[in-house]
C-alpha cells in the first residue's frame, strides 16, 4: 500500500491553530483580560425563523408514514433546485433544472469538482484566497501557478495574457479580502477564459453580501460565462447554514470539453460518490428563498454589513489603507508601521486584546496584510474599534 504523497505536499494548516495559541498563551497570563474577537470567518446570528419553522415541519414529514421520505435524487429535491432557480431569476438569469446541483456546501463541491478534470491541467489561482482551492489541487498533485492580488490592483488581478491556464478560480466577494470584481473585470476573465479553453470556478459564497446593484453577483450575468464557467454558491453565508449545511453548484449545459458536457460527468460524478443532502436541510434551504424567507436572511446579513461599515470608518479615521468591508463581511487591511502581519496580530493582541487574522495565512501576497471580519456582535465590534482608535 502506497498513500497519495501529494499530500506530504501540503504546507501545514497552522493558521487557525496558531492564532488559537497566541490567544490562549496571552489569556493564560492575563486572566482578567477581556479578549474580542474580530476573526471570526463563521456566522454568528441565528438561523432565519421560516427556515426553522420549515425543517421543524420537514422533521415531522419523516415520522409519518404517508410523507416519510429515503433517498433523494442526486442532484436535489426538485422544490429546492426550482427555488434556486427563481432566486437567479431575480437576477435575470434563466436556469434548467438539470443544471443545478445541491449539495452539502461550497467547500466539499470546490474539493470534489477536480475529479471531473484530468491530472495534467494548469491550475491558476489568485494569491490570496481562500486555501481550499491551493490544498485540493496540491493533494491531486496539479501544477499551481499564482496571479497576484496587490493594493495597487485593489486585490482584484486581472489575467495575464502570457500564462496559460485550464483551471481558474475566482472568488467573489473575495475571502479573506472582501474585494468584489466589476462586471468588466469578470468579463476579462471571460474572455481569458474562452480563448484558453479555460473553466472558471466562480466562488460566489458571499454573493448576498452584494447590494451595489452595479456589482456582479453570479458570472453568469457576464456575456458568455455559460460556456467557460461553473458556479459554487452556498446557504452558509446567505442564511448562517454552516452548522446545517447546504450549497448548489450551477454547470451549465453549454459547458463542454474534449466534447464532453461537463454537466453530465459532474452528475455521475455526484451520482457514484453522494447520496445527497437530508431532506428536513433542504426544506430548510428552500424556505431561505420565500419571500419571507429572503427577508430575514437579509436582515441578518445587514446587520453584519453595518459592523463591516463602523469597521472600514473606524480605518478611514485611523488613516489606514484597506479594502472590503463594502459588498462582503471581509475588511482587508495594510498592517500600520510596515508591520508583518504576525508582528501585527500580537500588538493587536497584547496592546488592545483584538483577534484577527493575519494575511500571511492566505497566500505569499497577503503579508503584511490583516483580515477584520463583521461576523461578531455589534457590542464587541464597537468596543474593538474603540480600543484600536485609543491604541494606534
Ligand atoms: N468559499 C469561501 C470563499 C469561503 O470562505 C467558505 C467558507 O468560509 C466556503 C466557500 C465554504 O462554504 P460552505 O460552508 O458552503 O462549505
Amino acid at each position: 500500500m502506497r498513500i497519495n504523497a501529494h499530500y506530504l505536499e501540503l504546507k501545514d494548516d497552522y493558521l487557525f491553530a496558531e492564532i488559537a495559541n497566541r490567544v490562549s498563551a496571552f489569556q493564560s497570563a492575563h486572566p482578567t483580560a477581556r479578549i474580542i474577537r474580530l476573526g471570526i470567518g463563521d456566522v454568528t446570528l441565528p438561523l432565519p425563523r421560516t427556515a426553522v419553522e420549515a425543517m421543524r415541519a420537514a422533521a415531522a414529514d419523516m415520522g409519518e408514514t404517508s410523507t416519510f421520505k429515503g433517498y433523494g435524487d442526486y442532484p436535489g429535491y426538485a422544490f429546492l433546485r426550482e427555488a434556486i432557480a427563481g432566486y437567479y431569476q431575480t437576477k435575470e438569469i434563466a436556469l434548467e433544472m438539470d443544471e443545478i446541483f445541491v449539495g452539502d456546501g461550497a467547500k466539499s463541491d470546490l474539493g470534489n469538482i477536480l475529479d471531473i478534470f484530468g491530472p495534467d491541467n494548469t491550475v491558476l489561482i489568485p494569491d490570496p484566497v481562500y486555501p481550499v482551492y491551493v490544498d485540493t489541487n496540491v493533494m491531486a498533485g496539479r501544477r499551481v501557478t499564482y496571479v497576484n492580488g496587490s493594493a495597487e490592483n485593489g486585490f482584484l488581478p486581472l489575467p495575464e495574457e502570457s500564462l496559460h491556464a485550464d483551471v481558474i478560480y475566482l472568488c467573489s466577494p473575495n475571502n479573506p479580502t472582501g474585494a468584489v470584481y466589476s462586471r468588466s473585470g469578470l468579463k476579462r476573465w471571460v474572455d481569458y477564459a474562452l480563448d484558453n479553453r479555460a473553466v472558471i470556478l466562480f466562488d460566489a459564497a458571499y454573493e448576498a453580501f452584494i447590494h451595489d446593484p452595479n456589482l456582479p453577483t453570479s458570472i453568469f450575468e457576464i456575456e458568455g460565462a455559460r460556456r467557460c464557467a461553473i458556479e459554487f454558491c452556498s446557504l452558509s453565508k446567505t442564511a448562517g447554514f454552516t452548522g446545517v449545511r447546504c450549497g448548489y453548484t450551477v454547470v451549465p449545459r453549454e459547458l463542454t470539453a474534449d466534447g464532453v458536457p461537463l454537466n453530465k460527468l459532474w452528475l455521475r460524478r455526484q451520482a457514484t460518490k453522494f447520496n445527497g443532502v437530508s431532506y428536513i436541510t433542504q426544506r430548510g434551504a428552500s424556505a431561505v428563498f420565500t419571500p419571507d424567507g429572503l427577508t430575514e436572511a437579509r436582515a441578518n446579513i445587514a446587520y453584519y454589513l453595518e459592523n463591516a461599515r463602523l469597521i472600514r470608518e473606524a480605518l478611514s479615521e485611523m488613516g489606514i489603507w484597506f479594502v472590503g468591508g463594502e459588498n462582503a463581511p471581509y475588511i482587508w487591511l495594510k498592517c500600520p508601521n510596515g508591520l508583518g502581519s504576525w508582528a501585527f496580530f500580537d500588538k493587536l493582541l497584547t496592546e488592545a486584546h483584538v483577534v484577527g487574522t493575519p494575511g500571511a495565512g492566505f497566500g505569499q501576497n497577503g503579508e503584511g496584510y490583516f483580515r477584520l471580519t463583521a461576523f461578531g456582535a455589534r457590542d464587541n465590534v464597537v468596543e474593538a474599534l474603540a480600543r484600536l482608535k485609543a491604541d494606534f
